[in-house]
């Protein structure tokens, strides 16, 4: 069967869609052990005689199909087959239940391991780009968008944080049931969990969740998040979901990583200094770029890197620091003397977050900046407006952007993001 995205062979299945997840997990910390009940609501987007998800490593004991027995189930190599006792036809809604449990753990990949992992006391999720199947089944493809129920069931003392807003906390036995409803579409990567023992700081329209005792106001990277939030909302538009939360974990993560509705630091990411405040930007910007506007491949990655990399710029010129063009000017500078073997639009899975498609797609959006001038955050705030919580492409992007200039923004987007030579630096695009 071909790849859904043959960035990530192997995952996801293009014959049918999923409209909604149930997720009801019950989990104990101390033996990483997770006994589990999925429910997705699927689409068939042709006819199906059967379903194929995507599950690692954990033992699937039962599925239902429409609350009946399937022909048959079989479950290897990160692939649940469900053979239908009746095909479904076009269009037609199926309902599958399935019941799993067992030690769930990061899946290996050709990203290094990505997903559920056990922090030292608790757990976090970084599933980007292929993880979500090492704790839900799922169809693991970043442009099947779904709503999401969570009910997750940890020992009394703990914090569980999930995407969307809380619905609801029932205390039973010593053990907690948190209720987490996500109800703007989600790509499955962007799914996560944290459970820890949290304390949970209101800071004016966001939160911070942390380990307490870890210092997360004046004198922290995360000192100024709230002001961050006012500002790329008047640059990018309205805040696309409910809430957003910045959890720090008591464990030192290698990087941060976000998540709709929330993003992850740990803890080495929460002292002050540009350093950790631009990676504080980058992680909220990427609720607009990426979480709420996602790559319907993630060749595309530029478009949530490149804009989330442009948005420490700007939160440094905005906040009183460097301008973006001196920002720009320097890593222009920088990229000029690495190899120039990388195409924006189309790096190849390998080199997905390799530090220049972070560094040229910031570069690509000063350049547009400079043509467009005043135009500029006009045509992002129509950008974040007309594909909320939708999916996105360069050829789209080109073509919205193309609507607030004379000038030709396909030859620009030509030269910075589908060939490979480093073009030269536009005019200054202050404006
Ligand atoms: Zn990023």
């Amino acid at each position: 069967m071909p790849a859904a995205d043959p960035y990530v062979p192997g995952h996801g299945n293009r014959r049918f869609g999923v409209r909604s997840y149930a997720l009801d997990l019950d989990y104990k910390i101390a033996t990483n052990h997770l006994s589990a009940r999925a429910v997705l609501a699927i689409e068939a987007l042709e006819p199906l005689d059967r379903v194929v998800l995507d599950l690692a490593g954990l033992s699937v004991t039962r599925v239902k199909v429409n609350g009946r027995p399937p022909a048959r189930f079989s479950h290897r190599e990160s692939k649940l087959r469900i053979v239908l006792a009746a095909p479904a036809a076009l269009g037609e809604r199926l309902s599958v239940e399935i019941d799993y449990a067992g030690k769930p753990r990061p899946m290996p990949s050709v990203f290094g391991p990505v997903g559920w992992e056990e922090l030292t006391d608790g757990v976090v999720v970084a599933a980007q780009p292929c993880g979500a199947p090492s704790w839900f089944p799922c169809n693991d493809r970043p442009d099947d968008k779904a709503t999401y129920r969570f009910a997750i069931t940890v020992a009394d003392g703990y914090r569980v944080i999930a995407n969307g807003v809380l619905a609801g906390r029932e205390k039973r036995s010593g053990r907690t049931t948190w209720r987490y409803l996500q109800a703007q579409p989600m790509a499955p990567y962007l799914a996560v969990l944290h459970i820890g023992r949290y304390v949970s700081t209101p800071a004016g329209p966001v939160e911070i969740v942390h380990p307490r005792g870890l210092a997360v106001g004046v004198g922290s990277a995360f000192a100024r998040q709230d002001e961050m939030m006012a500002r790329f909302s008047e640059l990018f538009g309205p805040y696309p979901f409910d809430r957003y939360s910045a959890v720090i974990t008591a464990d030192q993560l290698e990087i941060p990583l976000e998540a709709q509705t929330l993003s992850t630091f740990g803890a080495n990411h929460a002292g002050a200094g540009w350093q950790n405040e631009r990676l504080v930007a980058h992680e909220l910007a990427h609720q607009w770029f990426g979480n709420s506007l996602t790559a319907a491949s993630w060749a595309d990655i530029w478009l949530h890197e490149g804009f989330a990399c442009y948005s420490e710029w700007l939160w440094s010129e905005i906040s009183g620091g460097r301008s973006a063009e001196s920002w720009a000017q320097e890593h222009h500078r920088r990229l000029a003397v690495l190899p120039q073997d990388l195409v924006l639009g189309d790096p190849g899975r390998e080199l997905m977050f390799d530090d220049r498609v972070y560094k040229r797609g910031a570069l690509t959006l000063h350049a547009l900046r400079a043509v467009l001038g005043a135009a500029f955050f006009p045509m992002l705030r129509d950008w974040t407006a007309a594909n909320r919580w939708g999916l996105v492409t360069t050829a789209a992007f080109v073509a919205h952007a193309q609507r607030y200039t004379t000038s030709d923004v396909s030859s620009l987007i030509t030269a910075w993001v589908y060939s490979a030579p480093l073009p030269p630096m536009t005019a200054s695009a202050a404006t």
